[in-house]
């Protein structure tokens, strides 16, 4: 087991709630930590907390304005208006403390990308983290600000070219709004389609603006897709995408609810087809990115069943080892009443197949092979553009 891998963490990032029965859970993080203690596969040595978020680093993400609304909210202010910023909705409800909470996920994040950057650690995971549908002015899909952009544009003002993949069910859209017309940092996101579920966007034609141009790509996928489908679209598009974007860190939003049992998404994977893609994007930071990658959290609202599992599985990849097939007794009693339930016994799944019929998956297969090979055809040229200095002037 490899000892510098930085878990990013402080038990504050775990205490705190949208309201209390909003769906998204961050106290799965404690759960997970816990999980990997128990497993003997994090140690103290591993367990970094967050520094101070640098001055200005939210600012330079997000609106002014909306920064001041949700300090005000937070404070318990009365704030006009507040849908205008996707504020005071059942997805992103005001709650006390809400600015500290999720500035901190922010600062988790950002410590996560310093500590790469600087060689500090070789790898490092921010589970808190992964709140990749905020805005720069507004609330959404349970996201209040974009630790993820955050923390990229902290990287980009480094000097680092940054590779963000996103293998959550839903589009990173808030990710790629905020670097779309952006050459300096890549966005690649792999979702089902936003015909079919929220935020509806995240479509293949989305390719980026200007010099950024190329370098926001979209595999939307056909719901039911499984582990193998997944896999073989991502595999087409994302080593060619890295070897042309020549990346110095890659930053993998790695939520949990493209899995079968997701709740709120529609997606087939498994945690075997979880593992293997987190995996694959493990190795393309080897190949492409000098090894440095930062992983996050993100959706995953079978909270406790399948969410410590698959980012147990992760952190297992990040530090070169691997969970072992039976969870322990003790941690699945510690965290039962808060599961409201017992914790799963295995790390695998119970059936392979997630039940969805064989002909169903292989009409998802076929059209997420058929979007990943247009995504290709598509993209090629620009990528090409992109790194001939004769065309380097070309840039709408
Ligand atoms: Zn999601």
């Amino acid at each position: 087991m490899r000892d510098d891998v930085a878990f990013v963490h402080a038990p504050e990032l775990a205490a705190w709630r949208l309201a209390p029965d909003h769906p998204f859970r961050p106290d799965r993080v404690a759960v997970l930590e816990d999980l990997l203690r128990a497993v003997g596969l994090l140690r103290d040595a591993h367990v970094v907390p967050p520094a101070p978020l640098p001055d200005g680093a939210l600012a330079a993400v997000h609106d002014p304005r909306y920064l001041d609304v949700v300090a005000r909210a937070s404070r318990g202010d009365a704030v006009d208006d507040l849908h205008r910023w996707g504020l005071g909705t059942p997805d992103t409800p005001v709650f006390a403390g809400m600015h500290e909470a999720v500035a901190g996920v922010c600062a988790a994040t950002t410590h996560a990308v310093d500590r790469v950057l600087d060689g500090r650690a070789a790898r490092a995971a921010a589970f808190a983290g992964g709140l990749h549908h905020a805005f720069a002015d507004r609330a959404s899909g349970f996201c209040i600000y974009n630790d993820l952009a955050v923390a990229i544009r902290h990287a980009r003002d480094r000097g680092a070219r940054v590779a963000y993949l996103d293998v959550d069910a839903h589009h990173g859209d808030g990710v790629q709004a905020a670097f779309y017309d952006d050459p300096h940092v890549l966005t690649f996101s792999v979702h089902e389609s936003g015909h079919h579920l929220f935020p509806g966007t995240g479509h293949g034609y989305e390719l980026g603006r200007g010099a950024g141009r190329g370098w926001s790509l979209n595999l939307p996928l056909e719901p039911f897709s499984d582990d193998a489908a997944v896999l073989e679209a991502f595999d087409l598009v994302a080593p060619e995408a890295l070897r042309a974007f020549r990346p110095d860190l890659i930053v993998l939003q790695a939520g949990a609810d493209a899995h079968a049992r997701d709740p709120l998404a529609d997606l087939s994977l498994t945690l075997r087809g979880y593992r293997a893609l987190v995996a694959r994007v493990v190795e393309l930071a080897d190949a492409y990115a000098g090894g440095r990658i930062v992983v996050t959290g993100g959706g995953g609202y079978a909270a406790f069943d399948v969410v410590p599992r698959a980012w147990g599985h992760a952190w297992a990849t990040l530090v070169d080892a691997t969970l072992p097939d039976a969870l322990p007794e003790a941690w699945r009693a510690r965290w039962a009443d808060v599961a409201g339930g017992p914790l799963p016994a295995s790390a695998w799944d119970d059936e392979a197949d997630g039940g969805v019929p064989a002909a169903r998956r292989r009409a998802a297969a076929d059209h997420d092979r058929a979007v990943a090979r247009r995504l290709l055809r598509i993209a090629r040229p620009l990528w090409e553009a992109a790194s001939d200095p004769a065309a380097g002037k070309e840039t709408t």
